[in-house]
């Protein structure tokens, strides 16, 4: 960058120029032994008043004595020339005067310019000075001024850092150290200016290598010296503007008055300046404390190590509060105790009952929110700095920092340790339910592996995320080779039974829904066949669509292999009875017919009881085989067209004639009813309601049939009798299989407890439903339905 031409540089050039010209015109003049007119000695003028203005009077009296020197040389020209006279005495004279008056007017111009420069240096300096609050700008802008009031070679400032309070030196280089001493132990100038309480001023310096300028580019020798006190507005000590002049240059009393009139405002200045710093200074250090903390808050929520916690909270304690030794003591929720200290060895058995101690006072310290302090735990500990660590309502532990420092800590480190404190009491407490959370992990998956059923969980698609040991026995593969296969394949489902499943799931799914599967077999290639319950339900995680299934197989294998055993027996024992039973019943019968009706009474009575008997007997074995047939699937029932007012006619004219003690009334529609069923179902239904209601309804009662269409969607059939009614808890239960209401008069009715299973089973196969209402001492009403064929109208 092309450097600007300072006036002083070109009042040089200019003063130099003339000044050559001159002495330039005087050599020829002298020469030719021709003298100049006194009046030209004005022109020499110019130069000694502009070296008197632009450098000072020192300068312009070494000028005019120059010059001078030069009129001088003139003198024995002019004698030579006018003879000793009166002129030539005049002539010296006037050169005389004539320089003297411009040493004079040099002298004022230059007080006038510095004059008007300090004038406008005050003017600038407000508006300088308060623009910034730079400490390095106000020292940039102080230096300039100084410069421009005094003429002086180096000016520095030499203040007190106000935080470190460390002395440093400004100059226009820039900052520096200062130093006490320098290489030779020597005191060096600014240790010198230090420890000088008041302004002073020191010229004529002897010996100039005793005092160096320490921190400047070179240390030159000075010649003198001039340092004003600076106070802060409490009035004490700020520093000093140290003025040095190295090769020549005095210092007067004047110079500390000029500076005088500048120097407050710079004290105010720096004053701010100073205050924005230690703010500044105070705000970067809780941003860096606040940062920290926040680092540490990460590393901490990833730690699920109550120990690792309690040290890493420690040792950034002791970062974030600057102290030098510290300890933590956190109570873990078994019980047990964990204690960490850094920094010197202390009396563990003290340390514990402080901290006990402190622990115990904690509700009333907190609640009060008193600051807290403690015997100090540290053997050199000068201050302390005390936080618990709480959760809510329950107390954690306590973290105690200390230093050898007096007054280390401010409400700023207090307030800091309690956010780490917090911090430290989430992540403790985290760890504290990780742990608990992991604990009942274990626990329900030690109850999953020991769970005897199969237990799996499987995704949307199918596939096997999870598996217990009894569903990795009842596959017969490693558990490797199950997780993450299809599970219908895996467990080797039917296609059919698959396609049940996933469509039973998909509903799961969307009704939030549970599901049964009974009876399924499982073919698992690697294993034996099997047949399963599966209970499976749909697992939600808060706020999320279902995801996961958990299935439960149930091995109920031997249970059916047993099922499959009695009813086989039964069967065979039904089979096997059946033929000699039909033998003595037509034995009985041809007995009966052959016997001679005079045959005396007795005789005939044994016939009439092995026949009864032989036929109740029959009887219970064709309900026996009923039920066998239904439970086992071989009753298939055949849907067709039937007039089921002409079916209900035709039964209860028959029940007419086997039960000619009960009346048997019959309420019908007048619109012949249609339904859509099997004829024989509906048969064994309504005989069995009807043998029920002649069989517990007393002699010459009425029973009464009806038959209503409800809704024109399905035909309802009533049987109503004036028995003795059932017990409401046992009416729930009179449709199960061999259950006969106890007491009362039913118990005397012969009876096996499975007329109202068959009639519900063959109920519900037709897509109809059955009911009862009874009130013991009244009656009952059995009530069941069957849908009506559609278009009945048309038939
Ligand atoms: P059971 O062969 O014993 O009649 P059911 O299955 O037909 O077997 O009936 C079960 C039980 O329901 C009977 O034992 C009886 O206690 C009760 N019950 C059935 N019908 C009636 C009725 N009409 N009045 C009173 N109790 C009845």
């Amino acid at each position: 960058m092309p450097q600007r031409i300072r006036p002083r540089d070109l009042a040089l050039f200019f003063v130099s120029f003339v000044s050559m010209a001159i002495i330039g015109v005087y050599h020829l003049n002298l020469s030719d032994n021709l003298s100049t007119s006194p009046l030209s000695h004005l022109i020499a003028l110019l130069p000694v008043i502009s070296m008197a203005y632009f450098f000072g009077v020192i300068a312009g009296l070494i000028g005019a004595t120059i010059f001078s020197s030069l009129f001088l040389l003139e003198i024995p020209f002019v004698i030579k020339m006018y003879g000793f006279t009166f002129e030539s005495i005049e002539r010296v004279g006037i050169s005389l005067l004539l320089y003297i008056a411009a040493l004079v007017i040099g002298d004022l111009s230059n007080s006038v310019r510095q004059r008007s420069s300090l004038r406008l240096a005050l003017k600038n300096r407000e508006t300088l000075l308060s623009q910034t609050l730079n400490l390095e700008e106000i020292t940039r802008i102080v230096i300039n001024q100084v410069h421009q009031i005094i003429r002086v070679q180096q000016v520095c400032l030499v203040l007190q850092n106000p935080i470190t309070k460390q002395w440093q030196i400004y100059t226009d280089k820039g900052r520096a150290a200062l130093r006490a001493r320098s290489e030779g132990d020597s005191p060096t100038l600014g240790s010198f200016i230090l420890s000088q309480n008041e302004s002073f001023i020191l010229n004529n310096l002897d010996d100039p290598n005793s005092i160096l300028v320490e921190n400047l580019p070179s240390p030159n020798t000075v010649t003198s010296v001039m340092s004003r006190m600076m106070y802060q507005s409490n009035g004490s000590e700020m520093g000093r503007v140290v003025l040095i002049n190295k090769i020549t240059g005095y210092f007067y009393e004047q110079d500390i008055e000029r500076l005088n009139e500048f120097i407050p405002a710079v004290e105010k200045a720096i004053e701010q300046a100073y205050r924005y710093t230690r703010t500044d200074y105070a705000l970067e250090r809780q941003i860096s404390q606040l940062s920290t903390i926040q680092r540490t808050s990460q590393v901490l929520n990833t730690l699920l190590d109550a120990e690792k916690v309690i040290e890493l909270t420690l040792s950034t304690a002791l970062d974030i509060t600057q102290a030098e030794a510290g300890v933590i003591r956190f109570h873990a929720s078994d019980g047990s105790t964990i204690q960490k200290v850094i920094g010197e060895e202390i009396n563990s058995e003290r340390t514990n009952q402080i901290l006990e101690e402190a622990i115990s006072a904690s509700s009333l310290e907190r609640n009060n929110n008193l600051e807290l302090s403690f015997p100090f735990i540290f053997k050199y500990s000068a201050s302390q700095l005390c936080c618990y660590i709480s959760h809510g309502r329950s107390l954690l532990g306590i973290i105690i920092t200390e230093s050898t420092r007096v007054e280390a800590f401010d409400r700023t480190s207090q307030w800091i340790l309690s956010l780490l404190a917090d911090h430290a009491a989430t992540s403790l407490t985290n760890v504290r339910l990780f742990q608990e959370i992991y604990k009942e992990k274990q626990q329900t998956s030690l109850i999953i592996e020991s769970v005897t059923d199969g237990l799996i969980t499987i995704n949307r698609n199918g596939v096997i995320l999870t598996a217990n040991p009894a569903a990795i026995q009842q596959v017969g593969l490693p558990e490797s080779a199950v997780i993450g296969t299809n599970f219908c394949d895996t467990f080797g489902i039917s296609n059919e039974n698959c396609t049940h499943f996933i469509h039973e799931l998909k509903k799961s799914w969307e009704n939030h829904a549970p599901f049964i599967l009974e009876t399924i077999p499982l073919h698992p290639p690697n294993s034996k066949r099997r047949i399963v319950n599966l209970s499976v339900a749909p697992v939600f995680e808060e706020n999320q669509a279902p995801s996961r299934a958990v299935v439960l197989l149930r091995d109920i294998t031997e249970r059916e292999e047993l099922n499959r055993l009695q009813e086989e027996m039964i069967s065979s024992i039904s089979h096997e009875m059946r033929t000699p039973l039909t033998k003595i019943q037509s034995i009985s019968e041809l007995i009966a017919t052959t016997l001679d009706k005079n045959e005396p009474l007795p005789d005939r009575k044994f016939l009439d009881t092995l026949s009864t008997e032989s036929q109740r007997l029959s009887q219970f074995l064709d309900r026996i085989l009923d039920v066998h047939q239904l439970e086992t699937h071989q009753f298939k029932v055949e849907l067709r067209p039937l007039p089921l007012t002409f079916v209900v006619q035709n039964l209860i004219e028959e029940w007419r004639i086997i039960a000619p003690n009960r009346r048997i009334e019959f309420l019908k529609p007048l619109q012949p009813v249609w339904v859509m069923a099997d004829e024989n179902a509906l048969n064994s239904i309504i005989s069995n309601l009807l043998d029920n209601a002649v069989k517990y309804s007393p002699d010459h009662s009425e029973i009464c049939v009806e038959l209503r269409v409800k809704d024109n969607r399905a035909a309802e059939i009533f049987v109503i009798d004036h028995g003795p009614g059932i017990e409401p808890d046992k009416q729930h239960l009179i449709f199960n299989r061999f259950y006969r209401a106890t007491g009362g008069d039913s118990q005397e009715v012969y009876g096996h407890g499975i007329g109202l299973y068959v009639a519900k089973m063959l109920t519900e196969s037709l897509g109809g439903n059955i009911c009862v209402e009874s009130t013991p001492g009244k009656g009952s009403c059995f009530r069941f339905s069957i849908p009506i064929m559609e278009n009945s109208d048309e038939i």
